[in-house]
């Protein structure tokens, strides 16, 4: 695997690389672990040759603590991705994204996307998100996006500026990569200690409660318990919704027909973790590669 750190270099190798296969893009923020892993495997699975970028980038953290306590881990990384058949690394910093600063240089609509969920508890996130991608798009010019369902808005967020932005780049969603338990992989399982880490299965445990007990009907019952059991095993909810998959419309009661996403957001000892599950007739949020 080759290490690029600047634009400069990336852009001479991806030049001089062997013409036919697709390229394929996996953007990270590093730390990773097997749900990143899953994304490379798909990709290579697919035959593309494959850029991964590890970059924390700072314009999408609302919370400035969140960003200072983020988990780096360059040389695990490193290893993981060599392990897993990278073939370049695109490792920058932040004045080689941002060479004229982190201000935003453009607002873009995102309409009711940013409204709702982790727009609504995130303010900025969005906006910070189209940035850096928008901005690593244009820098590696993939063919192929890989990103995972486990950030689901993020993924309509960002097939919403690729059409907005017009950008010559196709989408494949990657299914939830689990622990043996159910926790939801994530970076900041790391930050977990290890009662918080046993506890910290609760939210898949009540997306599997949502799961067996969505029916057709009123659904304020069923996000109402899962709140309660996350509340009362010490978690700080920021929301339990169920969700029409394709729109992210909040559903309160169900037809019997519409695509339906279930989807949590909770602090458990001060760490963010966020997590969801297809309930019914899966909307094509997996694109095939
Ligand atoms: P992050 O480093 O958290 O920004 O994530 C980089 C990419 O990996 C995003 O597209 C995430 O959705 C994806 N990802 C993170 N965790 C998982 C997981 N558990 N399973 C599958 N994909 C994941």
């Amino acid at each position: 695997m080759v290490i690029c750190r600047t634009i400069g270099s990336l852009n001479e190798y991806l030049s001089a690389r062997p013409q036919g296969p697709r390229l394929g893009f996996i953007p990270t923020m590093g730390a990773l672990h097997d749900g990143h892993a899953s994304l490379i495997r798909e990709a290579r699975a697919g035959g593309r040759f494959t850029v991964v970028s590890v970059f924390v980038n700072p314009t999408q953290f609302n919370d400035p603590s969140d960003f200072q306590k983020y988990p780096k881990t360059v040389d695990q990384d490193v290893y993981l991705l060599e392990k897993t058949g990278a073939d370049v690394l695109f490792l920058p910093d932040v004045t080689e994204i941002y060479p004229q600063g982190t201000a935003p240089a453009k607002h873009y609509d995102l309409g009711y996307l940013e409204t709702v969920l982790e727009g609504a508890y995130r303010p900025g996130h969005f906006q910070g998100v189209c940035q850096v991608v928008e901005r690593l798009l244009r820098i590696v010019a993939p063919d192929d996006l890989y990103m995972g369902q486990k950030d689901y808005q993020q993924c309509m967020v960002v097939q919403r500026l690729i059409d907005l932005e017009h950008l010559p780049v196709t989408l494949v969603v990657s299914p939830i990569r689990r622990e043996p338990d159910g926790l939801a992989m994530s970076s900041r399982n790391m930050r977990l200690d290890a009662a918080h880490r046993a506890g910290a299965i609760a939210i898949y445990e009540a997306l599997e409660d949502i799961r067996r007990g969505f029916t057709r009907g009123p659904l304020a019952a069923l996000t109402d318990a899962a709140r309660a059991a996350l509340e009362a095993k010490g978690f700080r909810v920021d929301y339990v919704s169920i969700a029409d998959a394709a729109s992210l419309r909040l559903l309160e009661e169900w037809d019997g027909k519409t695509p339906a996403v279930a989807l949590i957001a909770a602090f458990y000892n001060d760490v963010r973790l966020i997590d969801n599950e297809v309930l019914a007739q899966a909307h094509q949020l997996h694109k095939v590669s």
